[in-house]
């Protein structure tokens, strides 16, 4: 409520900023601003958190352009289907987008390495990766021959396992388990035995309900708790393996980026920074309050996934993860980059979160 008051009040000075500006000669009177954009976004509107997050995105621009940009966000289905936002800002049918970069595995294998890989890098680690260690320069190389630039735009932190109407006592457990799990998880799932579906979310309560599936994945306590999974399934697993700290992204069509001027383009990549580190501070805050609700108020059982299961399903990451290098050139590159400060942050990460957390909260 109060964020969507925000987002009206932005709106409202941006009008009245941009008043004084050339509107000389334009034939609707409420065009102010001068650069109209479109924003389609993968969620549906006003989704909390990653919706959200898109819109605090667009008034983000109005606001600190003064109102000279104008953003009008899209939910799914609005203007583009969810899985048509890429190629939209890649013809410009719209300036921007704001999705996830593994929804893009089907031009290259690579993308997924912008968003989460299972076993991964943590919220803090891929930022580190993205903004000083190479990331980002990637991901522009990777996205320029789509004629678009990428942002980092948002972060879930670190998701939960997926609610289960079925125990995980042991690796057998997950042999014939039906489970909506998109992407490398899924592909990690399947060599264990399993079956993985993929859904929107819209369909997910539902399909659990029917037992048309025995479990599912989604975010995290703040939007599980959202959706009302916890009426569809008895156990709550976690942790989440297979999306260690999920990197939602802006894409800008490269042709409307450039041509703005300076400080236009300054301010537009740089509000997608403010985003993803405050969407990762919202689901920081709002995860714990929903996490306790489900447990305390509607009786959750939740269960920490067996150590052998764990085990056997980072064997079989490692596999899945490695096998995107064989793709292509570019995708060998990604690999070894994200590898190496995979590889890099796994002492420190060890010294310090790991340590501190086991020392605040032992046993
Ligand atoms: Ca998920």
């Amino acid at each position: 409520m109060q964020r969507r008051e925000f987002i009206k009040t932005v709106g409202a000075g941006s009008v009245a900023l941009g008043a004084g500006l050339a509107a000389v000669g334009r034939s609707e009177a409420k065009s102010k601003a001068e650069h109209k954009w479109k924003m389609v976004t993968t969620w549906p509107k006003n989704f909390p958190g990653l919706g959200t997050g898109a819109n605090h995105l667009a008034a983000l621009i109005g606001e600190m352009t003064g109102g000279r940009i104008e953003v009008k966000v899209f939910g799914a289905g609005e203007l583009v289907p969810a899985f048509e936002v890429f190629d939209a800002v890649s013809r410009g049918t719209a300036e921007m987008g704001h999705g996830a970069a593994y929804y893009w595995k089907g031009k290259s294998e690579a993308a997924q390495f912008f968003s989460t890989v299972p076993f991964g890098l943590t919220a803090q680690e891929m930022n580190g990766w993205l903004y000083h260690g190479g990331g980002m320069e990637l991901w522009t190389e990777l996205y320029a021959g789509f004629g678009l630039v990428p942002a980092a735009a948002g972060n879930t932190g670190v998701q939960m396992g997926g609610w289960f109407n079925k125990e995980i006592n042991s690796v057998e457990d997950l042999k014939g388990l039906k489970m909506r799990i998109p992407g490398l998880g899924g592909e990690v799932l399947q060599r264990a035995g399993g079956t993985p579906v993929n859904l929107p979310g819209g369909e997910l309560f539902t399909a659990l309900q029917n037992r048309t599936i025995d479990a599912t994945e989604w975010v995290g306590p703040y939007n599980d708790l959202a959706f009302g999974l916890y009426k569809a399934a008895k156990y709550y697993y976690y942790p989440g393996f297979h999306e260690p700290g999920t990197t939602l992204e802006a894409m800008i069509n490269k042709k409307a980026l450039e041509a703005l001027p300076g400080d236009l383009r300054s301010i537009v990549l740089n509000a997608c920074k403010v985003v993803n580190q405050d969407m990762l501070a919202e689901y920081t805050a709002r995860n714990p309050p929903a996490l306790q609700a489900l447990v305390r108020k509607h009786d959750v059982d939740l269960r920490i996934y067996p150590n052998d299961v764990i085990a056997r399903l980072r064997e079989l990451s490692a596999q899945v993860v490695a096998e995107i290098a064989q793709r292509d050139e570019l995708s060998g590159r990604v690999y070894a980059s994200y590898q190496k400060f995979l590889e890099q942050s796994r002492e420190w990460s060890r010294i310090s979160e790991f340590t501190y957390l086991s020392a605040r909260d032992p046993g």
